[in-house]
């Protein structure tokens, strides 16, 4: 057995661990046999030193083998997930799973909730009333036979080393390591059945990743864990220096996400989220070429299979559909307040990690994992980075249900936008495409 010192004593200065110690250190720890102390030192000796390719292939691995593995033989279309690093405004995995399953590909999403400044997906769907989260192995490969794709929570037997290892992360100041992070992500969506795996890593002041840089090494990483264990990985880098849409906060994303899937959503959504489909739709070999995979995403959004499919994945799901038509039947909030320009002139930019930060301050997110949240309120953005305001313009809408930090969070929001005189050049949103 090894000592778990020598691991620690070799990693800090710079040495390699030989694949069956990375095996047995991310049972043991799984297991209760090595303390938390020892792998906090590991984990910063790893945030140091990093991982070589072979060694973070047997650390994914590990992790993986530390819980069960959905079993989706019996799914016969070909299945394709997406994962996003997270986003401000970001609800295209509420686009996606049903546009992409309308083109004939099935789509296990299992999500997690959201922590810190960006929601989750499975916190914006429970807006829907009646709508459940919670499905047993046999019931997401029923849904995924039946319906084509699933948006549900991540059973506690996938990748459990993950979980542990993700709540040491978060109170040790390793969470911001590449291989960890590539590690982490890759590990879950694997034992989740998955053949092919597009992401979408967001890169600004809304995002983890704050320089490109940073976000392409996280790209390769996660293609190269892909790549080892035979999953065919795509990832697209984005911007996320202003919110996704104008939507920020649960059922407000519902709804954005809703007109989306009837064409009449933001451009930067729609665009990004025909992108990362027609990608999806390419590895899962439901078009011959990238192109015509593009023109088979448009038409299923264009001609309403995609927003049928979302309703048909909401029903099968307990969740009442009406409410994505009638959006009176989801929550809504009881007040609202008004943030204007001081001053006419250009949209330079809006701080979508601001924006974030102010929404969950109302309620629509939490800072801690035992946090409830308000489904009713958020942030409805006006206007987008590079329009025209004059004094005065409403900027955006603040919606909430309790008064208690509605000042302190519309303080936050007006300092997130800067108007200046100067028109702001155009920024891409799809910066580049690794793999
Ligand atoms: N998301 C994950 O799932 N894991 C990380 O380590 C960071 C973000």
């Amino acid at each position: 057995m090894p000592d778990i010192v020598d691991l620690i004593r070799a990693k800090r200065d710079g040495g390699r661990l030989a694949e069956a110690d990375i095996e047995w250190l991310i049972g043991a720890y799984t297991g209760g046999v090595v303390a938390d102390e020892q792998m906090s030192a590991l984990l910063m000796a790893v945030f140091f030193r990093g991982l070589d390719p072979g060694e973070l292939r047997a650390w994914t691995a590990a992790m993986i083998s530390s819980g069960e593995r959905l079993d989706l033989s019996s799914v016969a279309a070909p299945t394709v997930d997406k994962h996003s690093t997270g986003g401000v405004g970001d609800k295209v995995s509420l686009i996606l799973a049903p546009l992409v399953a309308s083109c004939g590909a099935a789509v296990p999403q299992l999500s997690g909730r959201g922590l810190g400044h960006t929601g989750g997906t499975l916190d914006k769907l429970e807006s829907i009333p009646g709508w459940q989260a919670s499905l047993d192995n046999a019931a997401i490969v029923a849904q995924l036979r039946q319906a084509g794709c699933v948006i549900c929570a991540a059973g506690a037997g996938l990748a459990p080393a993950d979980r542990r290892l993700y709540a040491l992360r978060d109170v040790t100041g390793t969470v911001e390591s590449i291989p960890l992070i590539a590690s982490s992500i890759m590990s879950k969506k694997i034992a989740e059945g998955t053949a092919a795996l597009v992401l979408d890593v967001k890169v600004g002041s809304g995002a983890f990743m704050k320089k490109q840089v940073d976000a392409r090494r996280l790209a390769e990483t996660m293609r190269g864990i892909g790549r080892r264990m035979d999953k065919k990985v795509q990832a697209l880098i984005t911007d996320m220096n202003q919110p996704l849409g104008y939507a920020v906060g649960n059922a407000l994303e519902i709804m954005e996400a809703s007109q989306t899937l009837q064409n009449v959503g933001p451009a930067d959504l729609t665009k990004l989220s025909l992108e990362l489909a027609a990608r999806m739709i390419f590895l899962g070999k439901k078009a011959a070429s990238l192109e015509e995979a593009r023109r088979t995403a448009e038409k299923h959004l264009v001609d309403g299979s995609a927003y049928r499919k979302f309703k048909e994945a909401v029903t099968a799901q307990g969740g009442n559909a009406q409410a994505l038509d009638k959006f009176e039947l989801l929550p809504n909030a009881t007040g609202m307040r008004e943030i204007t320009s001081p001053r006419a002139g250009y949209v330079a930019a809006i701080d979508a990690e601001d924006i974030g930060t102010a929404s969950n301050m109302i309620g629509a997110g939490r800072d801690k994992k035992e946090d409830s949240i308000d489904p009713a309120v958020g942030i409805i953005l006006e206007v987008k980075a590079g329009e025209k305001v004059d004094a005065g313009s409403v900027l955006c809408r603040i919606y909430y249900t309790k008064e208690d930090r509605v000042e302190e969070a519309a303080d936050m929001v007006e300092d997130a936008f800067r108007v200046s005189g100067q028109k702001p050049d155009e920024r891409e949103l799809i910066l580049e495409v690794v793999g």
